[in-house]
């Protein structure tokens, strides 16, 4: 033990400083975790480590980190998957620690360039508008900049009312249009640079796992750092990094996308956009090309689509296997495009101008070298799919994502020159970190599994229904599977009631597809009618912090949900007793990116179930029973209704993954 991790560890023992906090309880699992990511930070060593529900992890990665962050000159960087735990850490953790700590500390909330007004964009939108906007659109540039006068705030979220994307991609403070002769130094009234002076000079910094794969895919690879000189950062939700990961170094294209950019170029049925009153007939002429091309191409696509992967027809997500040779004239235009977007630098008025054609000019030629790239599919390490968006399918993103994201994490996050702590409450399968490590290239990394400090032998039991039949693989393929039930199907609404009954009510039922739970919920609207239950269901016209709400309120109700609800649901207390989990929640295997990791690991020797669709499914499985217990006087049940957990060999997997508790077996049989 060193002085710094003793001085962590008095810190969170029973009359420790943070004794002071309202509610404060010590937990030892708490200590355990600041103590361990204290000696990490002076070890200049990465961490990982699991930390469940109870723990109170963020202030036992806020007081090391902030300390640490003090004592060594460095900026401490908390990055987030939600708002929610963003905005806890803002206006309650961090706030409190302030009151608390004998040191005084400066901390930020970090939102990327695009959220803040350019002052210079804006009284240039304010002049140019009749040319940029239609009517509508000025009048809402008018309150804009009404209101940032009168209330001397500048960023998006400040804007009480509506703001759409049109009038705002013309006033955001854009990269490469800032210049220091332009808009002046230190007591400059722009509030973007403010912010950033005040993010340069905060000790600590909070912001989400989006912005910081954006931030950090402009910064120099090699340096000391991840977004400023010598950081290090502290990820909690962890589990969320490599999705999101992918996703910033992902690329995608679509016709939207690029009729977008043309239209802020110059829009011929408007006749709007930056270069409507300058002299540039040559562009004209290679927008107008390009705008056909854009339609063509993407009418072609298509077409192809549909004849080659005509199999695959009634996916939303098709994979590309093959070099597509369609496109050259859209090639050619952009081309030209982007040389008279080059040789228009001339026409531009001033400094801000100039940058805002070679803004455009970036713009462009990234379009078109990311079709390129889609199209030509050379490298073997990325997936390529079009996704079909909107009702008539008429909206096609070309999509390209790496295969496996290890090297990239192990080459940029866990660099020797760099310091960084992931956390969750979920990250370990089968009690062990293997899975999560390996998947982002960090076997050799340390790592930890803090015990729960909740008693769930007395708080919580299972029971699994063994004499369901088992639900069936994958998605339903045709119509007729589609039209017709399964037995797993017909089965399912009668236990649901069944179990909602056994805590009359009060139960969060969990589904892995729309249609189950809408047909589900259907049917038992009736059957609950008049029984004092009441049903909410996500996707039924109501936001989801709503239906919460209303399913907080209402102790006896039962809530449907899927996707986002196995983890985004935090209802400690009576209002949520039973958890029942429909289907063991696998991913269907035939979206291409999952499709393409099984590929990836069958190639390397790998078992894909075992290594890769096992412990994601577990993953999530794990993350859908810990909605039921959220504090030490919780107590409530899970029901699981898909009796593979117990029937096939791997369904054990699910069970030890879970804490300790009493499993009830429910069997039809009477005897
Ligand atoms: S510094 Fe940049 S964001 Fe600020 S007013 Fe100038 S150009 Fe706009």
């Amino acid at each position: 033990m060193s002085e710094f991790t003793d001085e962590i560890k008095d810190i969170f023992s029973p009359s420790g400083l943070l004794s002071g906090l309202e509610g404060f309880e010590y937990r030892q699992q708490q200590q355990q975790m600041a103590v361990s990511i204290a000696d990490s930070l002076e070890s200049n060593e990465h961490n990982i480590i699991e930390a469940p529900t109870g723990v109170g992890k963020s202030l036992a990665y806020l007081v090391p980190a902030i300390l640490f962050a003090l004592q060594n000159e460095r900026k401490a960087i908390i990055s987030t998957c939600t708002i929610n735990l963003q905005e806890q850490l803002i206006n309650k953790d961090i706030p409190a620690l302030a009151q608390i700590l004998p040191v005084e500390f400066k901390y930020e909330i970090l939102k990327g360039r695009n959220n803040y007004i350019c002052t210079k964009r804006l009284n240039k939108a304010m002049i140019e508008k009749n040319s940029l906007f239609m009517t509508s659109e000025q009048q809402t540039l008018q309150k804009i900049y009404d209101f940032v006068n009168k209330e001397g705030k500048g960023t998006r979220q400040d804007i009480p009312f509506p703001v759409d994307d049109a009038v705002w991609s013309e006033i955001f403070a854009e990269e490469g249009v800032c210049t220091q002769k332009s808009c002046g130094g230190a007591d400059t009234n722009c509030h973007y640079q403010q912010a950033k002076q005040r993010m340069k000079d905060a000790d600590l910094l909070v912001l989400n796992h989006h912005l910081f794969f954006t931030l950090f895919g402009f910064y120099e690879r090699d340096s000391e750092g991840y977004l400023y000189f010598n950081d290090f950062v502290i990820f909690d939700e962890a589990h969320t990094v490599e999705q999101i990961a992918a996703e910033r170094v992902s690329p995608s294209v679509s016709k939207e996308q690029i009729r977008f950019w043309l239209n802020k170029l110059y829009n011929p049925r408007t006749q709007k956009g930056f270069f409507s009153m300058k002299p540039a007939d040559r562009l004209k002429k290679a927008l107008e090309s390009t705008y056909q091309d854009n339609e063509h191409f993407f009418k072609m696509l298509h077409s192809h689509v549909n004849s080659v992967y005509s199999a695959q027809a009634h996916k939303s997500a098709i994979r590309i296997k093959q070099p597509i040779t369609l496109g050259v004239e859209l090639m050619e235009s952009l081309l030209e495009l982007t040389i008279e977007l080059k040789k228009a630098t001339p026409l531009a008025k001033n400094d801000i101008e100039a940058d805002e054609i070679k803004n455009y000019f970036t713009k462009f030629t990234r379009i078109r070298n990311n079709l390129v790239f889609f199209l030509e599919q050379k490298s073997d390490e990325y997936v390529y799919w079009v996704e079909y968006k909107g009702r008539a399918r008429n909206n096609i993103d070309l999509c390209i994502s790496p295969i496996d994201m290890a090297e990239y994490f192990r080459e940029n996050i866990f660099a020797k020159n760099r310091q960084s702590i992931m956390t969750s409450a979920t990250l370990s399968t089968n009690n062990t970190l293997e899975f999560f490590k390996n998947s982002i290239g960090a076997e050799e990394i340390r790592g930890e599994i803090i015990e729960t400090p909740f008693d769930y032998g007395r708080q919580m039991k299972i029971h699994v229904y063994r004499d369901i039949p088992e639900p069936e693989k994958g998605a339903k393929k045709n119509i007729s599977d589609l039209l017709n039930e399964s037995d797993f199907e017909k089965i399912l609404t009668g236990k649901i009631k069944e179990c909602v009954e056994k805590t009359s009510g009060g139960a969060l039922v969990l589904f892995t597809s729309n249609k189950l739970l809408k047909s589900a919920y259907n049917k038992l609207l009736e059957e609950f009618l008049g029984s004092g239950i009441n049903l909410y269901a996500q996707h039924n016209g109501m936001p989801n912090n709503r239906i919460l709400q209303e399913f907080r309120d209402d102790e006896n109700s039962v809530l449907f949900g899927v996707d986002s609800f196995w983890m985004g649901v935090d209802i400690p207390g009576h209002s949520l007793r039973n958890v029942i989990v429909t289907k063991l929640p696998f991913e269907v295997p035939d979206h291409p990116v999952i499709e393409a990791k099984l590929e990836f690991l069958l190639q390397k020797g790998g078992n894909p179930f075992m290594d890769y669709s096992l412990p994601t499914a577990i993953l999530k499985f794990k993350q859908g029973v810990g909605r039921l217990i959220r504090s030490r006087n919780d107590e409530g049940i899970i029901c699981i209704l898909d009796s593979r957990i117990i029937k096939k060999h791997y369904g054990r997997h699910f069970l030890s993954s879970l804490p300790e508790c009493e499993v009830i077996i429910e069997s039809d049989e009477r005897i």
